[in-house]
């Protein structure tokens, strides 16, 4: 039996980069319970130190499987709230899954809606950024036009499939009782990232770390605005709570936006490391199928405006963090 004011919340892919901050943040507030489903394929925990350390552990409990298993099994109990976060990550960890992407995704949207229009349950969806397709010559604002580029990639399938699942989400808002958000984050980091996926910062620390050269793709001079991995969980936790049905909020930090060359500058200069910065074409270190980027930074002002979200993290302390969090972990 649940006590009067408890709330039951589902988080899938709450072991992950994301989702494992997610999980502590939302522990802090004693009424609430946790579970999670998280298949683990791409996980950067050690989920035994991570149970260990996490405060208020006796109320989460969780399965490890897909979100398609999860859904397929006869007794679900019910939650207040779904925070959907599994999915396929980085721009080469997603390469594997070349064309069954859109099909996971909507799939799972999908058994989520349907959960949630038989429970009366809120939903927030943890889109991507990439659905802008780049934007304005990288300014990303929640009322401009999404761009499809001319070229079929496998980075494009995974903008488009978040792309349908968010207007799956929207439109049905729009026709029933469903209540869901959702959340746009731009270049999350921040400790616990793991390089598995491809992710540039955790990649430049442990190049510097280990004094080799950082692999800086073309010139540099993508432009991304990184975010601290706290200040997005916290940016999800307020859309959840605060936005607006139907509506997307982008959540990143403007200030800390900058070019791939300056961050690989300040991961030198901070680490104190001997490396020098190769300029290297990705293609031939992952193979054709990768592609890159275009520049992305947010507009943040809806989520400031209506959400009261304020990041607080910048470029240097994500920096910094990052690197203890690697060191320590080479330390084991
Ligand atoms: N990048 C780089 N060297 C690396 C990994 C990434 O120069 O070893 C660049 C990449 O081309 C992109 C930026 O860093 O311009 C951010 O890459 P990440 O994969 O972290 O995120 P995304 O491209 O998905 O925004």
């Amino acid at each position: 039996m649940e006590a009067e004011g408890q709330k039951s919340i589902l988080i899938t892919g709450g072991f992950g980069f994301i989702g494992s901050h997610l999980v502590e943040m939302l522990l802090r507030k004693p009424e609430n319970r946790i579970h999670v489903v998280d298949s683990m394929v791409t996980s950067p925990i050690d989920l035994e130190s991570y149970l260990q350390q996490l405060k208020g552990s006796e109320r989460l409990s969780y399965d490890l499987c897909t979100v398609r298993e999860f859904f397929a099994k006869p007794k679900i109990s019910r939650f207040d709230e779904i925070y959907h976060l599994a999915s396929v990550v980085g721009p080469v960890g997603v390469l594997k899954h070349s064309g069954i992407i859109l099909r996971n995704m909507v799939g799972d949207t999908y058994d989520l809606i349907d959960y949630c229009l038989d429970h009366g349950t809120k939903l927030c969806d943890i889109s991507t950024s990439e659905v802008y397709g780049g934007g304005r010559d990288g300014y990303c604002c929640e009322n401009d036009s999404m761009i499809i580029p001319p070229k079929i990639s496998v980075r494009l399938e995974y903008a488009v499939s978040k792309l349908a699942c968010e207007v799956a989400t929207v439109n049905t808002c729009r026709t029933s009782n469903l209540n869901a958000k959702i959340v746009r984050p731009f270049n999350v980091a921040g400790p616990r990232q793991a390089t598995a996926g491809g992710f540039v910062l955790p990649r430049f620390i442990k190049q510097a770390l280990a004094q080799e050269p950082l692999t800086v793709y073309g010139q540099g001079k993508s432009v991304r605005a990184f975010t601290d991995v706290r200040d997005i969980a916290d940016g999800i936790v307020r859309t959840m709570c605060c936005g607006r049905s139907g509506e997307a909020y982008n959540i990143g930090n403007p200030a800390n936006k900058t070019t791939i060359l300056d961050l690989a500058q300040r991961v030198v200069q901070i680490t104190g490391s001997k490396s020098e910065i190769s300029f290297v074409d990705p293609k031939v270190l992952w193979g054709p199928l990768f592609e890159e980027a275009n520049d992305k930074y947010p507009d943040a002002d809806r989520a400031i405006n209506e959400l009261g979200w304020r990041p607080k993290a910048g470029l240097d302390r994500i920096i910094r963090e990052s690197v203890e969090y690697i060191r320590a972990e080479r330390c084991d």
